[in-house]
């Protein structure tokens, strides 16, 4: 079994890694569900851009991850569900005593609860439709901490967690679930981290790169959205049928350390 055919649902995936890994299953054949929180024609051209490229089907659908109702309206609007990926995230920088309560709110909002939504929603489709595959992207912040990141350290940690019971409760089902955890990749979110860091630390631009995000980073390159849009269609194909419950780091060696 192919992804070929089979309709994915990325969530945020007008920018970055939602992006990359919605390219990587259209080229590998996947009807593709993009999705983000605005409804602008560029979201529409993007998914028409895909499906022309690969001759797939691929759709755009605006709902807020930050909102239950909206994330199980997702699954519904498609119309079909076969792969779920959770990626949709964002990011803020803070010592715990300064950590704004409604940042922390929104990081788990939409870095952790919208995966509980969405796969709640998706599990009964894949049941019916007879096979499935949830690939949640966490972090290697899923499996270590870094100072100034609680909130998205307990999302990424709780998105862990939760893969492993998701694939604890379709374990003897073809279906499976598990969670990538990128190292660092340049995108949008890791570039609008830079500024506050810099802050945090009294550091330049580059410094901020070598020295604080790539320095856990032992082959310090950033990861790339194809490497991770490559690592899920694996995910997604027969060879990882018996890969179900864990993580796949994609770092460059930092869980390593
Ligand atoms: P990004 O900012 O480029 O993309 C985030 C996506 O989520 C965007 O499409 C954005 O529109 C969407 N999004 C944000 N809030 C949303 C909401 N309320 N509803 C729907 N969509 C929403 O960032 P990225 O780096 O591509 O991050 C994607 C995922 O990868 C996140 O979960 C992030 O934590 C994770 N990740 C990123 C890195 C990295 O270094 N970039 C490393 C590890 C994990």
């Amino acid at each position: 079994m192919s992804v070929s055919g089979k309709t994915a649902i990325i969530t945020g995936s007008n920018s970055g890694i939602g992006l990359g890994v919605a390219r990587e299953l259209a080229r590998a054949g996947a009807n593709v569900v993009l999705n983000s929180f605005t409804d602008s024609k560029e979201d529409h051209a993007l998914a028409a851009e895909i499906g022309r490229e690969h001759g797939v089907e691929a759709r755009y659908i605006r709902a807020d991850m930050s909102r239950a109702e909206d994330c199980r309206a997702l699954i519904d609007t498609a119309g079909g569900c076969d792969i779920l990926v959770n990626n949709a995230g964002i990011q803020h920088v803070a010592p715990i005593s300064e950590f704004p309560t409604e940042k922390w709110d929104a990081i788990i909002a939409i870095n952790l609860s919208s995966a509980f939504h969405t796969t709640a929603a998706a599990l009964p489709v894949m049941r019916e439709r007879g096979w499935g595959r949830v690939v949640n992207i966490a972090s290697a912040h899923g499996l270590t901490a870094s100072p100034f990141k609680s909130a998205y350290v307990a999302a990424k940690h709780g998105i862990v967690g939760f893969t492993k019971t998701t694939a604890l409760e379709t374990a003897e089902e073809p279906i499976t679930a598990n969670a990538i955890c990128p190292g660092y990749v340049l995108t949008p979110l890791v570039e609008a981290q830079i500024p506050d860091t810099m802050k945090e630390y009294d550091m330049s631009r580059e410094d901020v790169i070598r020295d604080v995000m790539l320095k856990r980073q032992p082959s310090k390159e950033f990861a790339t959205v194809e490497q991770l849009g490559g690592t899920t269609v694996f995910l997604c194909s027969d060879a990882a049928a018996q890969i179900t419950g864990t993580t796949i780091s994609v770092d460059g060696g930092w869980t390593a350390l």
